[in-house]
């Protein structure tokens, strides 16, 4: 019999394992991690890598946090699993931390992850109106180029055309807003942006009828659709108002920009005033080392699942949604984050060190740097006066010549209307001075290259 030849993990990623977002590329060399240490990971050919997008904007404190290794081991040791139709010990302990976190009166409800969480929400949004006398408030409204996750009904409030396109999702009940978005502003001058975005969120729920809607849920920082927020904190405050005047409930998708990642624990710390009727959480509530979500929804909503007889109790479980490893892990993430005071060390590394991205602004082919905290978006454009977007081709060779420099970026993946031109950078929060210089520096070294060839775009 001949000897049976071994294939290469390489051979074996293109014969067996489907990955998601890329398109089928049978030539392409695939990039198979195997081990890391802190911002930085290894391929199986022993090549390392700067993980710039803190792999997907979930990883924030690096690899090898041996406290949080330990507590999910020795949480297996204990109680290897338990259901949340009943209770266990570290899911009741991570749900009193996040209410204390969220400044208290918030009451979470586990999940898997992201997707799982906003589903959550909206199911939670509608029931809660049906007990509270408003049968008819069944819709969300949702804002263009927000993610809010890959199920039918998070991918209904997704409102990227490219993710949706394929697969019909015609779920009723999903209206969409355009975003506050200066630098492609749909409303006029940057300064009347953010006024009148949030203004349009207020004329919808009036055309729709305030009496239909749920829910309104943003990020407040929306990620994957290009790093898109707002210029001030009128918006957030517009939009807090609008939506306790409308009884619509607000829910903040902070699955990307909670636990630090724009510099605030949340993102909703951005705004004064500005506060969650539910907030969902996940990736970086247990830094990437565990799947979970979590919808944390206020006090006076849950009033409704409990004061209205037997039947008002929510009917939604997930086998696995706040498994006792997953909490574990996710309240030493915690703990860390506060110990390390890992919030204000983003926002004083962005001031010194990461905001020296904005000056890559200079760039013939840069339209717009934007971001906060450790969470960047570069626009980039074959065109600064017309904003034409650079070519999917071209801003895929910049991605790719990072990669060749050991830096691993993202860029969003959206069509329309800019056509995934933005490059999205979240490194890890614990990265260090070094890490980001040398993200910074291998960013410019790519740019300047680009330059050169950029007349032929
Ligand atoms: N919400 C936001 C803002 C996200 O960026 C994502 C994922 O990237 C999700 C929800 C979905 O999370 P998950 O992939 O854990 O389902």
């Amino acid at each position: 019999m001949e000897a049976e030849t071994k294939k290469s993990y390489s051979e074996k990623d293109q014969d067996y394992l489907w990955h998601g977002m890329k398109p089928y590329q049978g030539n392409g060399t695939p990039l198979i991690a195997e081990s890391g240490k802190g911002s930085w990971f290894t391929d199986t050919t022993g090549k390392r890598y700067f993980d710039g997008v803190s792999g997907l904007w979930c990883l924030n404190l690096g690899h090898g946090q041996e406290e949080i290794i330990e507590a999910a081991a020795n949480q297996m040791k204990s109680l290897a699993y338990f259901p949340l139709s009943f209770g266990h010990k570290p899911a009741i302990d991570l749900a009193e931390k996040l209410s204390e976190l969220l400044g208290g009166g918030y009451r979470s409800f586990f999940a898997n992850g992201g997707s799982d969480a906003n589903e959550t929400a909206f199911k939670i949004a509608r029931q809660h109106h049906k007990q509270s006398g408003n049968p008819e408030k069944t819709k969300i409204i949702s804002r263009y180029r927000a993610y809010h996750g890959n199920s039918l009904g998070a991918l209904a409030a997704t409102a990227q055309a490219n993710r949706k396109i394929k697969y019909d999702v015609n779920v009723p009940g999903f209206v969409h807003i355009p975003p506050p978005y200066a630098y492609r502003s749909s409303f006029g001058s940057y300064e009347e942006d953010d006024l009148r975005a949030a203004e349009y969120l207020e004329q919808t729920i009036l055309w729709e009828g305030a009496e239909t809607i749920a829910a309104f849920i943003m990020e407040p920082v929306i990620s994957g659709g290009g790093v898109i927020h707002p210029q001030s904190d009128v918006y957030y405050k517009k939009v807090r108002e609008i939506c306790t005047r409308h009884n619509v409930l607000l829910i903040l998708d902070e699955v990307v920009s909670g636990f630090g990642r724009t510099g605030k624990l949340f993102g909703y710390m951005h705004g004064d005033d500005f506060y969650p009727d539910i907030i969902t959480l996940a990736k970086g509530l247990t830094a990437g080392y565990l799947p979970l979500g979590a919808t944390c929804v206020h006090e006076s909503i849950y009033q409704s699942f409990k004061t209205n007889g037997s039947t008002s109790h929510f009917r939604h479980i997930s086998t696995y949604g706040g498994h006792p490893a997953s909490c574990a892990v996710a309240l030493k993430t915690i703990e860390i984050i506060e110990r390390e005071h890992i919030v204000n060390r983003v926002a004083k590394l962005e001031q010194n060190v990461l905001r020296r991205i904005r000056e890559l602004a200079s760039h013939s082919f840069v339209g717009e740097v934007r971001g906060v905290g450790f969470l960047y978006g570069i626009e980039l454009v074959a065109n600064k006066q017309t904003k034409e977007p650079l070519p999917d081709e071209a801003v895929k060779a910049i991605v790719a010549a990072c990669q060749k420099k050991g830096l691993i970026i993202g860029k969003n993946g959206d069509t329309v209307p800019s056509g995934g031109n933005v490059l999205i950078i979240a490194p890890p929060l614990t990265s260090t001075e070094n890490d980001l210089t040398f993200l910074v520096k291998t960013l410019n070294e790519v740019f300047s290259k680009t330059n050169k060839e950029a007349s032929s775009y």
